[in-house]
């Protein structure tokens, strides 16, 4: 592969790494070589339609989209229209249905009787007292204080360590301030301005950000095997794991890896919901996904359904890393990490795996136009180095 003849090298066509591609050849007329070590493009983002169903699958899980961001909204549909889907969850517990997240719903049918938002208050706050936590500063504590002990017996502890299968204690506690607590019966899962599923599918946004006579896509190809003949002075942008570019030297970061177990059952519609939640620990899943009900607008196929099963565990140097688990004895290791990427010439690290954060595709679409924006326009406008 000719790497001579190209102004930027990307490692990764997810999210991250599609919007840079897409600003670096649109915005300034750079020849951008994307590359990417599996044989797609889009990275977790990617759908595909299921061949015996026709069905559009998320190919890593349900994607749904949401952004309080009016940049990043407008940005995305550039390249598709977006539906008025708005997700819900549905949590199978002890046999029994819940909504997700926690709201008056969940807590009134939990306790078997009608709660008002000050019912709720107090007796969350009458179960926090009882547990003595006072400044939370962990996964638990942080969980225990925004739902109290019942609900988080309920419906979180179970989940998040088939999830996470790590103390809850060491978990950081942003992991759960990720779900809205509310004492309101709106059961919607985000709390965004903008929310939508891609009209024409991911694989189609995808397609449409990287087709360009300036950049060239190569997938199926890891840039650990073609580094050496990469130009040195070529700048890059590495959306890879961070402990993986440095060779682990600093150790291996923890990550989580997903399996899915898929299934076309022989029903038209097999649980009524796009993802139920087991938070039981007898069943060995956290959720199925249902990929029908994304699109209610669709028409499909009456017969059948496809649904995937999502298993979770630690990810070792072969799995694909999906999560940062981000425990305490993660930290010393990406402080470590993030230095060497600091010292780093000519290469930026970006994305989920490349910054070890929790990103969300609106996150990662819109920490990329920063980085556009503030590094590589100015690198290549004026001249500047780039960081880090
Ligand atoms: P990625 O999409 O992970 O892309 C990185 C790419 O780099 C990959 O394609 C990988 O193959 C490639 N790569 C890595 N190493 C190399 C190498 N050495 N050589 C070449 N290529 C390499 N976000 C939401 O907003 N809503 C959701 O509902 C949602 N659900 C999710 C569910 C699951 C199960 C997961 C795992 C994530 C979910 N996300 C969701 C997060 C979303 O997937 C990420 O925000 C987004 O994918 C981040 O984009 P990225 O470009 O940083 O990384
Ligand atoms: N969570 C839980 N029970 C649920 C759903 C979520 O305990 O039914 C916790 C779990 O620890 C999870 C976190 O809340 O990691 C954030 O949930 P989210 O749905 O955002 O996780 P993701 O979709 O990113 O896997």
């Amino acid at each position: 592969m000719d790497f001579a003849s190209s102004d930027l090298i990307i490692v990764g066509s997810g999210f991250f790494g599609a919007t840079i591609a897409d600003r670096a050849a649109r915005e300034m007329g750079l020849r951008v070589c994307v590359l990417d070590r599996r044989d797609h493009i889009g990275g977790n983002a990617w759908s595909h339609i299921d061949p015996a169903t026709g069905i559009e699958v998320h190919t890593y899980g349900s994607h749904l989209f949401h952004t309080s961001s009016k940049d990043v909204w407008d940005y995305v549909n550039r390249f598709s229209g977006f539906s008025t889907y708005r997700h819900r969850v549905i949590v199978r517990h002890k046999d029994r249905f819940f909504t997700m997240p926690m709201n008056l719903g969940t807590l009134s049918s939990l306790f078997g009787r009608f709660l008002s938002p000050s019912d709720a208050k107090a007796l969350i706050a009458a179960e926090v007292a009882a547990a003595g936590i006072v400044n939370p500063t962990n996964f638990e504590e942080k969980a225990i204080s925004l739902a109290g002990r019942t609900m988080y017996d309920a419906f979180i502890k179970g989940y998040t360590a088939k999830q996470w299968q790590t103390d809850p204690r060491q978990l950081p506690a942003e992991i759960i301030t990720r779900l809205p607590m509310r004492l309101t019966f709106d059961d919607f899962y985000f709390n965004d301005t903008y929310e939508g599923l891609p009209l024409d599918g991911y694989a189609a946004i995808f397609e449409r950000m990287l087709t360009h006579p300036n950049i060239r896509i190569a997938t199926g190809v890891d840039y650990f095997d073609v580094r050496a003949s990469i130009p040195p002075s070529a700048p890059i942008v590495y959306t890879g794991p961070i402990d993986r570019y440095f060779d682990y030297r600093a150790g291996v970061l923890g990550w989580r890896t997903i399996d899915f177990e898929s299934e076309v059952v022989p029903v038209g519609d097999y649980q009524g919901a796009s993802v139920v939640n087991y938070p039981d620990m007898d069943v060995p899943f956290t959720r199925i996904h249902e990929f029908r009900h994304l699109h209610p607008e669709r028409s499909y196929q009456a017969e059948r359904s496809i649904i995937f099963r999502e298993y979770s565990r630690f990810a070792e140097r072969a799995d694909e890393p999906y999560y940062p688990i981000n425990a305490t004895a993660d930290k010393a290791g990406y402080d470590s990490y993030r230095a060497m990427a600091d010292a780093e010439p000519g290469v930026i690290f970006g994305g989920r795996l490349g910054t070890y954060r929790y990103l969300d595709m609106h996150q990662a679409i819109g920490a990329a136009m920063k980085v556009f924006e503030n590094q590589i326009r100015p690198h290549f406008a004026e001249g500047r180095g780039l960081k880090g």
